[in-house]
């Protein structure tokens, strides 16, 4: 291991089996194998704590996607998977989440040494949620059903077969690498689906590590497979392939459309999990600490980079200098360190290249707004960011209307209930929002008009295996978790017999 993360890794301990997972060379996992496939070219991959190299990641070729796809087409085709009983599917799945759950030290660890998360909520969240989410996507595998229907044409039997939509193709962002995967695979798992998963080039390594559960989980070959390498080459041909009969894909909503064009070329469905810009609309009655707790756990959560998080709160104006003394209190106490240490509330971005980016706009937020609380890039090596609360006037401003995607809350004041609705409608993105007010009309009236995947009332990001989340607009199409997300891997047939 490189010396500064040794040190680093020093100071709080890690597992040998997580020492062993990153400095394993690395893989692509492909029809139940551990592959270097056709790749040649590697690209390292860093510990944003201390910006050191911490391992690489193969850069796979369109061979190694035709690879995987072939695998996945096969274990479609004919092999057990869909073909299994549902309750045997179910079993395998929850031997699955039961070998997540006993890895989940190793695999927090993993992922907080890839991605710089802080370790309580990754193991929680990340980790333990997934379990979790394989979990209760196993158990839909013994629940789905089609429909008999009395129909007007004759005298028919007529009814309808749910069957798994086939090969899934699913893109991984790196703000979420593990859960988000594992968002991506339950469900088409549960269906009887087969699946490559192609996870982001900066964040390989806990799926990599995951592959080896799989194997022990007993999922056939080719069930689940996963392709490594760079989003233009690796993602491209994965989301154009004709061999996928469905594409999956979360991340930025630049190449979500790029994504949506390739699938829509081979008249694979897509389901789209893109950028949001989420409005927090407070009122008067509100209560402000609950508030200002549900901003720590959502801006401020994963240093920000969520796509949901209340990244815009508007403050009515009768309220908005307690708002912001609440917000301001509950940031002081914000603790921004390495992700490993037990007490990190804030640990750094994911790159270099990103905290470049959000450090950019908070230049913005110097010459255009007021800074109330952070501003600048972090101490150290690595790639810290502070927690920042800036104060605008201008709904149109970038840091407004753009998804800075770090630990950056805009502030912003509004009059009245219908100011307050259209500066929360006025954002290009639509995935979530949230309204804090005691008058519970005012709440359901809201919940009506701002256009929003998720809406929540007195609380922000709280997220949940049975609710179905997706955004409208430039945030995305359909709906990932609850059983809204078996209806996109499933195709319905409609069979009619006569019956004379
Ligand atoms: P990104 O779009 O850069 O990359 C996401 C994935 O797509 C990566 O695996 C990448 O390699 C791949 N990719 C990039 N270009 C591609 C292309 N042309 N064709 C195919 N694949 C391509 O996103 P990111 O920076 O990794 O993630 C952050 C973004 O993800 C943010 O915008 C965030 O809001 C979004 N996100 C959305 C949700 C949601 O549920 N709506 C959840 C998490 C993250």
């Amino acid at each position: 291991m490189n010396p500064s993360i040794e040190r680093y890794v020093a100071r709080h301990g890690i597992t040998d089996a997580t020492r062993q997972a990153v400095a394993a060379p690395p893989r692509m996992f492909i029809d139940g194998a551990l592959t270097e496939g056709a790749a040649s070219d590697t690209q390292p991959v860093f510990e944003p704590s201390t910006g050191a190299r911490l391992s690489e990641v193969l850069l796979g070729t369109s061979d190694d996607v035709d690879a995987a796809v072939a695998a996945a087409r096969r274990a479609f085709d004919t092999g057990p998977w869909p073909r299994m009983a549902p309750n045997e599917r179910q079993r395998i799945l929850w031997r699955l989440a039961d070998l997540v759950e006993s890895h989940a030290d190793t695999l927090a660890e993993i992922e907080t040494l890839d991605t710089g998360k802080a370790i309580g909520p990754c193991r929680e969240v990340d980790i333990l949620g997934s379990a979790d989410l394989l979990r209760y996507m196993a158990g839909w595998a013994t629940k789905i059903e089609g429909a008999t229907r009395d129909i007007s044409a004759g005298e028919y039997l007529a009814y309808t077969v749910k069957e798994p939509v086939g090969v899934v193709a699913a893109i991984i962002p790196w703000n979420f690498p593990f859960n988000i995967a594992i968002w991506k695979c339950a469900a088409p798992l549960a269906a009887g689906c087969t699946i490559v998963l192609k996870p982001a080039e900066v964040t390989p390594l806990s799926l990599q590590y995951f592959a080896g559960l799989v194997l022990e989980a007993g999922l056939p070959a080719g069930v689940l497979n996963i392709v490594t390498g760079k989003g233009a080459v690796a993602g491209a041909a994965l989301a154009a392939h004709p061999g996928v009969d469905k594409v999956s894909f979360t991340g930025s909503t630049a190449a979500g459309r790029q994504v949506g064009v390739a699938a829509v070329e081979h008249f694979a469905p897509v389901t789209l999990e893109l950028g949001g810009k989420s409005p927090m609309l407070v009122f008067p009655d509100a209560n402000l600490t609950a508030l200002a707790a549900a901003a720590r756990g959502s801006i401020f959560f994963n240093s920000g980079q969520n796509c949901s998080a209340g990244s815009r709160l508007y403050l009515h104006r009768d309220v908005y200098d307690a708002g912001v003394a609440s917000i301001r209190e509950m940031l002081s106490g914000l603790k921004t360190c390495g992700g490993l240490d037990p007490d990190c509330d804030v640990g750094p971005l994911v790159t270099a290249e990103h905290r470049q980016s959000v450090l950019r706009y908070l230049d913005m937020a110097h010459t255009d707004g007021n800074v109330l609380h952070g501003g600048s890039a972090g101490d150290g090596p690595g790639y810290f960011v502070q927690p920042t609360l800036v104060a605008l006037n201008e709904n149109a401003h970038p840091l407004v209307q753009e998804e800075v995607f770090g630990p950056v809350l805009v502030v912003l004041p509004f009059s009245d209930e219908e100011e307050g609705i259209q500066l929360a409608n006025d954002s290009p993105y639509a995935l979530a929002a949230s309204v804090w007010t005691a008058d519970g009309a005012r709440a359901h009236r809201l919940a009506r008009r701002i256009r929003a995947g998720s809406l929540w009332i007195n609380c922000h990001d709280v997220a949940d295996n049975a609710m179905p989340f997706g955004g409208q607009k430039a945030s995305g199409i359909g709906k990932d978790l609850g059983r809204e997300q078996l209806e996109h891997v499933l195709h319905t047939k409609s069979v009619t017999m006569t019956l004379v």
